[in-house]
């Protein structure tokens, strides 16, 4: 099979030949129809994890077909079409898996950093982490809303956020076109920080109420004007702005942090305690929730598409922030 892999930390993707992978007995084989590409990938890129071993094959946004079920694999079939997302299996038996919290397991694999994931025409993948698609969507479609589309989506339902309420969309890339229409969805005053006004008329398309050119006022002043936001969900990976942001939270909201930002972040411990404000991290989100809501209230996904010879591209596309607005990966007709 074909497979783009990251031979060392911060090495160049390379297409290899390898060897179809066995599923283990509590395993599936899939052959890959769509890998989406993710900001997350640049974790497996750049080795920016504790204990990752290379080679590795990035890719966390996979629709598959099951080609091959394991010995103790009972609730799947061959021939299912089926996701897998960020989160790639747990244990089962440590504190959290105790209490049913499985996206906290202490021994938790994660899709395309601790296994091989989806850059590659297959991969096995843990049964308890699939999600079945559902035929009103393409392989193409489906595969974005797995993280970029579940985590924003779960960000927004979990935050606390009503009907009516102001919620700020801090960048608006593969996560932020997706976040809009989910917070538009659920019933939020919805506003789009963005750089720039030339992604403000697609944003409003999306159902955006209102936008803020970040690069031409002061993004905090203008959320204060509005009322001051009851959640920021911050997608774009600058932690100094994100820091700026929490500035326009009004009382009781919160700043979400869906993005992976490494630098330190530096901000008045003082601002937040005007109204009870918080900072907050968000990672995942329930896959099969997200792909109903989205199919029920027409959230579609605006992707590039590319082979899989050209995933170096596409990466390249997604970090430069020049992708339309999700790059996929689509491995066969
Ligand atoms: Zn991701
Ligand atoms: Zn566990």
């Amino acid at each position: 099979m074909r497979a783009v892999q990251v031979r060392s930390p911060g090495a160049d993707f390379e297409l290899v030949n390898r060897e179809i992978p066995e599923p283990r007995e509590n395993e599936v084989l899939l052959r890959i129809d769509a890998c989406g590409i993710c900001h997350g990938d640049a974790v497996a890129k750049e080795g920016h994890f504790p204990g990752l071993s290379y080679p590795r094959v990035p890719g966390h946004e996979v629709v598959g077909v099951i080609e091959k079920t394991g010995a103790l694999v009972s609730d799947w079939q061959t021939g299912q079409r089926v996701g897998v997302g960020w989160h790639g299996g747990h244990c089962f038996h440590c504190s959290a898996c105790r209490k049913g919290e499985f996206w906290a397991c202490e021994n938790t694999l994660t899709t395309g950093l601790s296994t091989d994931g989806g850059y590659a025409d297959y991969m096995t993948a843990r049964a308890e982490v699939l999600v079945a698609i559902p035929q009103e969507l393409s392989s193409v479609e489906a595969a974005p809303l797995l993280c970029a589309g579940s985590t924003s989506f779960g960000a927004l339902r979990k935050s606390g956020a009503q009907g009516g309420d102001l919620v700020a969309i801090h960048g608006f890339g593969g996560l932020g076109h997706l976040a809009v229409q989910y917070a538009v969805r659920l019933g939020f005053r919805t506003v789009v920080l963005t750089r720039g006004k030339e992604k403000q008329e697609l944003a409003r398309t999306l159902g955006a109420h209102a936008c803020i050119d970040t690069s031409a006022g002061d993004p905090v002043k203008e959320l204060r004007k509005m009322g001051g936001a009851r959640v920021i969900l911050c997608l774009a990976p600058d932690s100094n702005a994100i820091g700026q942001l929490v500035g326009g939270l009004g009382r009781g909201g919160q700043a979400i942090i869906i993005t992976y930002a490494g630098a330190p972040m530096q901000l008045p411990p003082a601002l937040l305690m005007r109204g009870g404000q918080s900072i907050r991290g968000w990672v995942g989100g329930n896959m099969a929730d997200t792909l109903s809501f989205s199919i029920l209230f027409k959230v579609v996904p605006m992707v590039e598409v590319f082979p899989l010879e050209q995933a170096a591209l596409a990466f390249e596309k997604m970090m430069s922030g020049k992708v339309h607005f999700r790059s996929v990966l689509k491995m066969h007709d």
